[in-house]
């Protein structure tokens, strides 16, 4: 089946390789938004359903990536990246590739330089959301790379989602993705801990909940935490309203009350280790911000 629609200039043609649940939901989205829209996949068959709507499937990667200005890629990883592109010869010179998949910035770095040797204009990027969200305008999309590459295809961007551009270092979209998740596995994981806490005295997490996500998260640590960039920027931590050494003792209970309540006692202990060391390293009287400048350096032995 062919591609039923024609370029206009608000609807770049667009081509997606990989047709994963996420390059499945950006294929279908671009088309949604009116953009003329090819697609690629090891599988074929997962482009059955976007061919009945009349997306045009693509017999190979240089057929693919020749059906427009842009190709948007969504594969498993960077090193299925070079394994599928490799097969296209030089039919993405003088293009621009976005790779939305996951990875390091490290190998972010060494796909723009792949990219470039190529002349292919290359941004890379990280998508905040999962499939069924995809197409929201609320939805962000973190880019880095090329501004003026950027630029251009702002417009083919935003059908996504909310592209939100990071600068030109290739490796600052996978950089603000990872750290994100960090924060998300480490405040779920806080979250946990807490509900297991008071579980060992038989609370229910649906009561526990009331309180930890009804009001302390929203009420104390939210504003807490808005409040808390500007001093991290500055790197001073003053100590008038409560110590380093007072919020090991506060850690300390934490580990104890995990030990006697039966629970898991590694997350506490951790924490207790780092606020131990940032003591170690002249940080006692200042307040628990302090740790920040634990976590900027290689971790160092207890
Ligand atoms: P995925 O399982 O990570 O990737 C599947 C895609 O990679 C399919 O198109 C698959 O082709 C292709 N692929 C794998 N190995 C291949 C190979 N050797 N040669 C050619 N193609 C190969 O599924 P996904 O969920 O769609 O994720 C894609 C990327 O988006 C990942 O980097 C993921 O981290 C990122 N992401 C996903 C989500 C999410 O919620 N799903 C959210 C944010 C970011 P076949 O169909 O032929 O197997």
């Amino acid at each position: 089946m062919t591609n039923q629609r024609s370029a206009s200039p608000q609807h770049t043609p667009v081509t997606v390789v990989g047709l994963g649940p996420m390059g499945l939901a950006l294929a279908e989205t671009l088309w949604g938004h009116g953009h003329p829209t090819t697609v690629w996949n090891r599988t074929p068959e997962k482009a059955d359903r976007l061919v009945t709507k009349g997306v045009h499937r693509a017999e190979t990667v240089a057929e693919a990536v020749s059906a427009g200005p842009v190709t948007i890629m969504c594969l498993k990883d960077y090193e299925t990246m070079y394994e599928v592109f490799d097969s296209a010869g030089d039919a993405l010179k003088g293009r621009v590739l976005v790779n939305l998949n996951s990875g390091t910035p490290k190998e972010a770095h060494a796909a723009a330089g792949w990219a470039a040797e190529r002349g292919v204009a290359y941004l890379d990027g990280a998508i905040m959301v999962p499939p069924p969200l995809v197409g929201h305008p609320g939805s962000v999309f973190l880019y880095s790379g090329p501004r003026d590459v950027f630029d251009e295809h702002r417009a083919t961007l935003a059908s996504m989602g909310d592209p939100r551009y990071l600068g030109s270092e290739p490796g600052l979209a996978v950089l603000y993705n990872t750290a994100l998740l960090e924060m998300m596995y480490a405040t779920i994981n806080g979250y946990l801990h807490a509900t297991a806490m008071v579980g060992s005295a038989g609370v229910s997490a649906v009561e526990f909940a009331e309180l930890a996500v009804g009001w302390f998260l929203p009420a104390v640590l939210g504003p807490m935490l808005a409040e808390e960039a500007p001093v991290l920027d500055r790197g001073v931590y003053p100590g008038d309203l409560g110590t380093m050494e007072m919020n090991l003792n506060a850690l300390e209970h934490i580990a104890r009350t995990a030990e006697e309540q039966g629970v898991h006692t590694g997350q506490p202990r951790l924490m207790r280790e780092i606020a131990s060391r940032a003591i170690a390293d002249g940080h006692g009287g200042e307040n628990y911000l302090a740790v920040f400048e634990v976590f900027k350096k290689a971790t160092q032995a207890p």
